[in-house]
């Protein structure tokens, strides 16, 4: 057995893209690959880890430190959920008020100080808000913390735009130091010939398509009992699915630094 390597995930994609939903169904099928993970909700919202601790109402960063002051332990904050995941809510200003990458900021050096990066982790993941609005974004690369990334899409064309966008921000980070984009994740929205739009993309930005999940309605029955498809129902496609993407991701082995297209040449890859 070799020394044990810690990835850095984060995951991106267009607000409403289905980030959370599929980070916490693809961290459970990691857990059940016998790793050890922990998820950083990145968002505002809070509702990263909510499958993984079956809905418990999770304090987040910085609420505990606003109303408790510095003085915490690290299990006011990290949570353990299905199959020991570890479970962190960064928060955030609200909405229109402030910047978002303050609770990252703030979260990762807390999780640093009370030492939640502990040498048993696999991976962490860190689940970001999608809105490319500012500096805010970049905060888990820019700390040094994600050096992998992926990109949920679907075949919608706003969120291809997104996707776009997202990789001018990792060609930025990239050129300058480590982080690679390991490739877009499709998360169906049940367009006509999604899968070829996406591969097509993936391949003008100069990565894969790394996995198409479908869209299923068990993932919304899931979500009312609080859970992820795959501890709601593990024997059901869907659940295999989103075991098959930790598997992929667990074996991917293509990094890049992504090729952005001009809006000129997005708009010929949808028309085509
Ligand atoms: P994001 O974190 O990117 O804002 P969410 O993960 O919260 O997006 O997903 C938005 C909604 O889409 C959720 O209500 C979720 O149930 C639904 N959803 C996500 N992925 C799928 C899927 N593969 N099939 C069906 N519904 C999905
Ligand atoms: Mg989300």
């Amino acid at each position: 057995m070799g020394e044990k390597v810690l990835r850095q995930i984060a995951i991106y994609g267009k607000g409403g893209i289905g980030k959370s939903t599929t980070t916490q169904n693809l961290t459970a099928g990691l857990s059940e690959l016998g790793k050890h993970v922990l998820v950083v909700g990145c968002d505002p919202k809070a509702d990263s880890t909510r499958l993984l601790l079956g809905g418990l109402a999770q304090k987040t960063v910085l609420d505990t430190l606003r109303e408790e002051g510095e003085d915490v332990d690290l299990e006011r904050v990290l949570k353990s959920g299905y199959n020991g995941i570890r479970c962190v809510e960064s928060g955030g200003p609200e909405p229109g008020v402030g910047c978002a990458g303050r609770g990252i900021i703030t979260s990762i050096g807390l999780l640093e100080r009370l030492g939640a990066y502990t040498e048993d982790l696999d991976y962490v993941f860190y689940d970001v808000l999608g809105e490319v609005v500012c500096g805010g974004f970049a905060m888990p690369i820019r700390e040094g913390k994600a050096k992998e990334i992926y990109i949920v899409a679907s075949g919608e064309m706003m969120s291809l735009y997104a996707a776009n966008n997202i990789s001018k921000g990792i060609q930025k980070y990239a050129n300058k130091g480590v982080v690679r984009l390991g490739g877009i994740i499709c998360n169906s929205r049940n367009v006509e010939r999604e899968v070829d739009l996406l591969k097509a993309f993936a391949s003008e930005l100069g990565t894969q398509l790394i996995y198409f999940v479908p869209r299923d309605n068990i993932v919304q029955r899931a979500e009312i009992h609080r859970k992820t498809v795959i501890e709601y129902r593990p024997e059901a496609q869907q659940a295999a699915e989103y075991r098959e993407l930790a598997h992929k991701i667990e074996t991917n082995k293509n990094f890049v630094i992504p090729k952005p297209m001009t809006q000129d040449r997005l708009e010929e890859i949808l028309f085509d």
